[in-house]
């Protein structure tokens, strides 16, 4: 996706880029979220990339409650809280709608290596959703390793509502999802961290079961996910975005609005001669921030877990966090520091 919305900047500005995609086709396998609070800007995210970039969205859905299903306690919020985004092969997913604004043919099934590139065009663009390429230029500090399973079922849902389920004895320090794509069908996920694989199985079966849930599986997915810092974010004439950069937060996963933007400003650093890494710095420093609440949240148990549903439930929190447009994840930050600073001398 970073790739694609770099591509129609670059367009936009004159240039003619080549893309490369490894796969036979653009978009992924799920259904997923963005989340007002996680997102850089204060106003709505569609309208702040169509408004400044000149990037048209749709949206599946809009995002109006969130169930969580602690332990042992339920806790819901509701509001504007964001958009749900289709991330299938759809003609309709983010990937294809941003293909379609681009109309560059894309290079399938074309799996390319940095080094053997970076000789042969003026600048490398790294949108390759993977951790690999900075790592191998030692860029890459490495935070956490998450494994989802996802899964496309059918049931009955209730578009614009999702739920979201803690516990440790089947998702460990994560959690377990559910996000309708239609009013029939809708992404089941699960994300493990510190499991062994061979165990990954036996946690989904003890999810299903623990949480009664019956669903039709149309299509089930194992994805390993790494989560990191990248610094600096160009060298020489290779620059890195979105997931590639460490641009998805590794508390719950959000990622795809850096994504969007980190290409759009790859491709106007270099349109504009503008200092990428500079640009990219404020992007940097709110993941950084919200691994805090990633640490804090690996040395919870059960009763934690309650104890945070209490906390996010108080009426107080819920008029200040979900309904107030200017509440940012990353102003929380110094609670998470706070907390973990307590349990490390505890
Ligand atoms: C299960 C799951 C659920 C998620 N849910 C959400 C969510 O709800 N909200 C959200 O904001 N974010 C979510 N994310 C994160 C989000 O998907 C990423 O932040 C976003 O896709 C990153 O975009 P990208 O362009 O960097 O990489 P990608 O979207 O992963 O695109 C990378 C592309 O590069 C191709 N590629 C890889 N290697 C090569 C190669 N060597 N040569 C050529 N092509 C290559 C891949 O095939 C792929 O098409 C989720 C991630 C996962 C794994």
């Amino acid at each position: 996706m970073s790739g694609l919305a770099c591509a129609l900047e670059f367009k936009k500005n004159g240039y003619t880029p080549v893309i490369f995609e490894k796969k036979s086709e653009l978009g992924g396998c799920f259904t997923g979220i963005w989340l007002r609070m996680f997102t850089k800007h204060f106003c709505d995210p569609i309208n702040y990339i169509k408004k400044t970039y000149s990037l048209d969205i749709q949206p599946l859905n809009r995002l109006n409650k969130i169930i969580m299903k602690f332990p042992n306690k339920q806790v819901y919020v509701s509001g504007n809280l964001g958009y749900i985004m289709n991330r299938t092969s759809d003609k309709g997913s983010l990937e294809n709608q941003i293909a379609q604004q681009t109309n560059i043919e894309v290079s399938f099934n074309s799996d390319i290596k940095v080094e053997d590139i970076k000789n042969n065009f003026d600048y490398v663009i790294v949108a390759s959703g993977t951790h690999t390429p900075a790592e191998n230029l030692g860029l890459w500090t490495n935070t956490s390793i998450f494994h989802t399973k996802i899964a496309q079922v059918k049931s009955n849902f209730k578009p614009g509502v999702c739920t979201v389920w803690f516990n440790r004895e089947y998702a460990n320090h994560s959690f377990c999802y559910i996000i309708p794509k239609t009013s029939s069908v809708a992404t089941l996920v699960q994300v493990l961290d510190g499991i062994p694989k061979d165990k990954h199985n036996l946690y989904w079966d003890k999810f299903l079961d623990m949480e009664e849930l019956k669903y039709e599986i149309l299509e089930i997915k194992d994805i390993t996910h790494y989560s990191g810092f990248v610094y600096p974010m160009q060298v020489d004439n290779i620059l890195f975005t979105g997931n590639a950069a460490g641009l998805t937060d590794d508390l719950i996963g959000i990622g795809a609005y850096n994504a969007v933007i980190s290409g759009i400003l790859a491709a106007r650093s270099i349109t504009h001669n503008l200092d990428y890494n500079a640009i990219m710095s404020p992007y940097r420093k709110d993941i950084i921030k919200i691994h805090e609440f990633r640490k804090a949240l690996n040395t919870f148990d059960n009763h934690d877990f309650d104890m945070l549903a209490s906390f996010i439930g108080a009426p107080i929190i819920k008029q200040m966090i979900y309904n107030n447009p200017f509440f940012k994840i990353r102003h929380a930050y110094p609670l998470a520091r706070g907390y973990n600073w307590f349990r490390q001398y505890k």
